[in-house]
């Protein structure tokens, strides 16, 4: 018998170097004075949706479906492989339900884009703003150079 609610954990983390670009679940961070390394657009948020969508239906990680060793995938616009994902996760029955996303990051505060990141993830998922938590933590000076997230997304089957 399956459940009809599964639940999907995600994580994700990426250095941060000056002159980079900053984008979180798909929002450009202005007043970031760095930016993440990463094969892709680096956007951490958008990882970590991915890979917490997969994992609730025990689908594997995003790293086995954009390999960050594929020319193929360089600069890639994460909002793709979180539009894959979802494909992945409707073909097998389910949709997402509700999100709960946690950023740390020292600087800057992102408090004023919570609700653009949160509509913004939202949107690529189809669901109401309302449905998707966004909170911000510091690492306490621990890890400057770091953007990490962790995901978690309750997954609802929409066929018998
Ligand atoms: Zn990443």
């Amino acid at each position: 018998m399956s459940l009809p609610f599964r639940i999907g954990y995600g994580e994700d983390a990426h250095r941060l170097a000056a002159g980079l670009p900053l984008v979180l679940g798909g929002v450009p961070v202005p007043q970031a004075e760095a930016g993440a390394v990463a094969h892709s657009d680096g956007d951490a948020v958008l990882h970590a949706v991915a890979d917490a969508l997969l994992s609730g239906l025990a689908l594997g990680d995003i790293g086995q479906y954009f390999p960050d060793t594929s020319e193929q995938w360089k600069g890639l616009d994460s909002r793709l492989i979180v539009q894959r994902a979802l494909e992945l996760v409707r073909g097998r029955g389910y949709a997402p339900v509700n999100v709960a996303l946690v950023v740390t990051l020292d600087k800057p505060k992102l408090g004023p884009l919570r609700a653009e990141i949160a509509a913004s993830v939202a949107q690529l998922l189809d669901l109401p703003g309302s449905e998707v938590g966004v909170s911000f933590k510091t690492s306490e000076g621990l890890a400057p150079a770091h953007v990490q997230t962790r995901v978690t997304v309750l997954l609802g089957r929409t066929e018998e």
